[in-house]
């Protein structure tokens, strides 16, 4: 059996990895795409002491750095279940989608997010290209720009705020009749002038050059009409979905499907531990993903160094 086994090879992952690995200790890495959410990303110019670099080339040497170990790498694998131990200090079992089983004494569970997406034409293709999803990562991108916040939840407006202190005008647009945000946001945005708020209306379709992005439609709901909006990025805020639906019947999880953890990554179940942006952890970012994912391998270890062999 494995000593650590982490599912999910995004920096959360490979963090905690390296550091099990480090300890001299048995481990395994599953992960369904090596490199994770950072494999969908250009420009990436806040991983602190690397004024830049691009997701495929860190998501490169992440695996790079993992294999600088001695470290199991099962990736294209997909988890599909979580068996926790059945006595304090047994072992766990982690079902792949392709049959096989892992034993292992303790896991970290790191398999991140997806953002829900738009699903209109354009978004696919000017991804990374004006469509962006993390205001914190690319928000100084759009400085001096127009750009539009797809959705009015706590997240959206968040958004709004944040960019209308760096680009020229935000439109923000919401599905719904009302914004959903607390009202402390909502007022916060209403006070700021190069905002405009749009309710009731359906982004249809984002529009560039073949370059980048140069417009969005939306359709009134309550007119029908539409209309165009000229701008040059468009933040999609409608929602950050955990990988969690294989763990529904094994560790807590949160409303929204998220990973409850504590401060030292461990999670209802003894052994189990997690990481990353499958937790709740608030703000989903890199730097904090390998932070947690440290933190979580040393809490493994913490664990495995006082089970008393039986
Ligand atoms: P992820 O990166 O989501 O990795 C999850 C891993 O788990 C993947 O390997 C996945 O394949 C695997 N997995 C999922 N389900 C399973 C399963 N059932 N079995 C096995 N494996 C599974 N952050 C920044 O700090 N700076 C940026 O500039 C930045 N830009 C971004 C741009 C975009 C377009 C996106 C989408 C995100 C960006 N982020 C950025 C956020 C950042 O990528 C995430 O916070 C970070 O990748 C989270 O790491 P993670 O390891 O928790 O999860």
């Amino acid at each position: 059996p494995f000593d650590v086994l982490v599912v999910g090879g995004g920096p959360a992952g490979a963090a905690a990895a390296i550091y099990a690995a480090r300890k001299g200790i048995r481990t395994g890495i599953v992960a369904e795409r090596f490199g994770g959410q950072v494999l969908d990303t250009m420009a990436i110019e806040n991983f602190i002491s690397v004024s830049h670099t691009e997701g495929p080339k860190l998501a490169a040497h992440l695996e790079q750095h993992v294999k600088d170990y001695d470290v199991d790498i099962m990736n294209l694998q997909k988890a599909a279940k979580l068996i926790p131990a059945d006595r304090p200090g047994g072992l766990a079992t982690v079902e792949l989608e392709n049959g096989a089983s892992l034993k292992a004494k303790t896991v970290i569970l790191s398999t991140g997010a997806r953002w829900r997406q738009m699903n209109v034409p354009g978004e696919d293709e000017y991804r990374n290209r004006g469509v962006a999803y993390c205001p914190h990562c690319d928000g100084p991108l759009y400085k001096g720009k127009r750009v539009a916040v797809i959705g009015g939840g706590n997240s959206g407006v968040e958004a709004a705020i944040d960019l209308a202190g760096l680009a020229s005008h935000v439109t923000l647009i919401e599905y719904d009749s009302q914004l959903r945000a607390d009202a402390v946001l909502q007022r916060k945005l209403y006070s700021l002038l190069n905002v405009t708020v749009v309710t009731s209306a359906l982004t249809t379709e984002v529009h560039g050059n073949g370059e980048r992005v140069i417009g969005l439609t939306y359709k009134d709901r309550n007119s029908e009409d539409t209309h165009l909006v000229e701008l040059e990025g468009i933040f999609v805020q409608i929602g950050l979905v955990p990988n969690t639906e294989w763990l529904t019947d094994s560790v807590a999880l949160t409303q929204r499907g998220e990973i409850e953890i504590d401060h030292r990554g461990h999670t209802s179940i003894e052994g189990v531990f997690a990481a990353g942006d499958a937790t709740t952890v608030p703000y989903k970012q890199i730097v904090i993903a390998m932070g947690q994912g440290s933190a979580a391998a040393l809490s493994a270890f913490d664990y495995l160094i006082r089970q008393v062999p039986e």
